[in-house]
């Protein structure tokens, strides 16, 4: 009763910018394998939900990871998960649908799923009228293999493109039993079905093959919209809960032209596409109706075409445009001028690196007087905070790349400390670097948390030199370790995370305590567990077969190769030229 009335309250809270349906006949509930917060603030979700909910077939609610005293309590009680809007038991549906933005989510997929009483194991499933168990969003397409196990069908794809082709061909696989059923929905261009496809591993515990036993193509193909002003991608549902209760989200990006080495975004979403300024604008405009800050939401957002024009008609109107992430070459006067007239006080610059040579390394295109320019640029013009944004325990980086990052704080301070308007504050984020798949750095181990935590220290100490005005931040080694896992990992990670989620282990401390049980056990021989390790901090050979090949991303693998020596000998590629480019085989 106590679940549901929270719910109750928060529906009762939220503004919908769209007219609901009364809906068909297929029960779907979408599910944000974390809490409402941040289910709500996540534009994937929310879209994917309306595609569902618009569709006059479907009936779709919505459904989320309990908060944590919630979670207690179902823990304790053995209550069941209901929908959210209908308040419905998730066994009472006939699709539950996961829309799973972020990797280190699969743990909370595998806790929801154990709340609902349907059996964990997709094998446990088969053939049975338990509900259809599919999954998509952007981890689903980097390496679904973590949950494959627990999943029926995944589908890989944007939503726009797949989710009215999966409506359609449920309606005409209704009538059949539940096996034929899944293996008609697997028919379907960019599906995933986990049975068609069996791992086989050789003596030393590495992925040999993958033996396929579906028919057609062995890969799976990723699908995409080609042109993203076809659809309006900006907030449905408001609500002050939300972590970005205060803003109105507004995609203006997918993919991103700059090609970073270590940036998922930057090679699973190939080619670049931009929404215009023409739907920009006019969506921005419609966003301040209800609140006073349009957040702006893309990989990088000073290269959008038209984003001064955008930030300008957002300052006309008394609002405040907010963007994400800006690269600090490409923020023109213009751009500085309009956010500051905005009233951003602060800005987030992404140096990734502190050296010359790490940002050539990972491809940033960006040196060290441009990151100085963008910085005196939007102090002078009145911002009044920088946060700046580095990783650290990048392949190839030594310590003298990262005393380099203190060294570039101090010179922003300096730049900024000597005109008239003065920075307030720089807030440096310090985050390990985490190898995601398709990526040129999907190869290279996460560095030992032990060398990531010195390193940490070094910057910390060094930074302390400055005097006053910075803050740092560091994310924790140990959260990239259990990130790393789930995004490198291969099906046997699935028994992991099966035994994490049967002992309950939720939070960030207790998984680390829960995979370091696990390593004690490998080491001495029993457990029957794989070796987190194996996928965290070893080097993948270039010839190994990964987890994650047999999905077509349309990026050749010799492509990420070739840029993976580069690295290695420090030279950068040209961004993207989507007019005339066929280099890496997506466009
Ligand atoms: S083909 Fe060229 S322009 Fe197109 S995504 Fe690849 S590198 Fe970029």
């Amino acid at each position: 009763m106590f679940l549901r009335k929270r719910a109750l309250e928060r529906i009762a809270h939220e503004k919908v910018l769209f007219e609901r349906h009364r809906g068909g006949d297929i029960r779907l509930c979408v599910v944000y394998p974390n809490v409402y917060r941040l289910g709500m603030a996540n534009l994937g979700f929310q879209a994917v939900y309306h595609i569902f909910e618009s569709d006059p077939r479907v009936a779709a609610d919505r459904a989320f990871l309990p908060d944590p005293d919630e979670r207690e309590q179902i823990h304790a009680t053995g209550e069941r998960l209901l929908s959210f809007e209908r308040g419905l038991p998730l066994s009472d549906f006939d699709v539950i649908a996961f829309s799973v933005s972020f990797e280190t989510d699969y743990l909370n997929l595998l806790t929801i799923l154990r709340m609902t009483g349907i059996p964990l194991r997709r094998a446990e499933r088969a053939g049975r009228n338990y509900p259809l168990i599919i999954a998509g969003g952007s981890a689903v397409f980097l390496n679904p293999e973590p949950v494959a196990d627990f999943v029926d069908l995944f589908l890989i794809g944007e939503g726009e493109e797949m989710v009215p082709e999966f409506i359609a061909r449920c309606r005409e696989t209704d009538s059949l039993d539940p096996a034929a059923r899944l293996h008609a929905l697997a028919s379907l261009d960019g599906a995933y079905l986990p049975d068609y496809f069996a791992p086989v591993y050789d003596a030393a515990g590495r992925l040999a093959r993958v033996e396929y036993g579906g028919c057609g193509r062995s890969r799976v193909n990723r699908r995409l919209i080609r042109d993203l002003n076809r659809f309006t991608t900006a907030s449905l549902i408001l609500t002050e809960e939300s972590v970005f209760g205060d803003m109105y989200l507004v995609e203006a990006s997918r993919g991103c032209q700059w090609g970073c080495r270590f940036c998922a975004a930057g090679f699973m979403y190939r080619p670049i596409r931009y929404r215009s300024p023409g739907a920009l604008i006019p969506e921005a405009e419609r966003g301040l109706d209800h609140r006073r800050v349009v957040g702006l939401v893309g990989a990088e957002m000073a290269s959008v075409p038209g984003v001064t024009d955008v930030s300008m008609a957002v300052a006309a109107r008394g609002g405040r445009l907010s963007p994400s992430s800006l690269k600090a070459d490409c923020i023109s006067p213009a751009l500085a001028t309009a956010l500051a007239r905005n009233g951003n006080h602060s800005v987030t610059v992404a140096p990734e690196a502190g050296s010359e040579r790490m940002r050539k390394i990972i491809n940033k295109n960006l040196n060290e007087p441009e990151i100085l320019r963008a910085a005196e640029m939007l102090v002078g013009e009145g911002v009044e905070n920088l946060k700046c944004y580095f990783m650290l325990g990048l392949p190839e980086e030594r310590d003298e790349d990262v005393l380099a990052i203190p060294e570039l704080v101090g010179k922003i301070l300096e730049r900024t400390r000597g005109q008239r308007r003065r920075v307030g504050h720089v807030s440096v984020s310090l985050n390990p670097f985490v190898p995601k798949p398709w990526t040129p750095f999907q190869w290279d181990p996460m560095q030992e948390t032990q060398e990531l935590k010195r390193r940490v220290a070094l910057v910390r100490t060094h930074l302390m030199r400055l005097g006053g005005g910075v803050e740092l931040d560091a994310e924790s080694p140990r959260e990239a370790y259990f990130q790393t896992l789930v995004s490198r990992g291969d099906r046997r990670v699935g028994a992991i995370l099966a035994r994490l989620s049967a002992e309950k282990r939720e939070q960030p401390g207790e998984i680390w305590q829960g995979l370091g049980a696990i390593r004690r056990e490998v080491a001495s021989g029993s457990g029957g567990l794989v070796d987190p390790e194996r996928f965290v901090t070893r080097h993948y050979a270039r010839d190994e077969v990964l987890p994650w090949d047999f999905i077509d991303h349309h990026v050749e693998k010799w492509f990420l190769l070739s840029e993976r020596k580069k690295a290695h000998f420090e030279r950068q590629t040209k961004p993207c030229d989507v007019t005339t480019c066929t280099l890496c085989g997506a466009c």
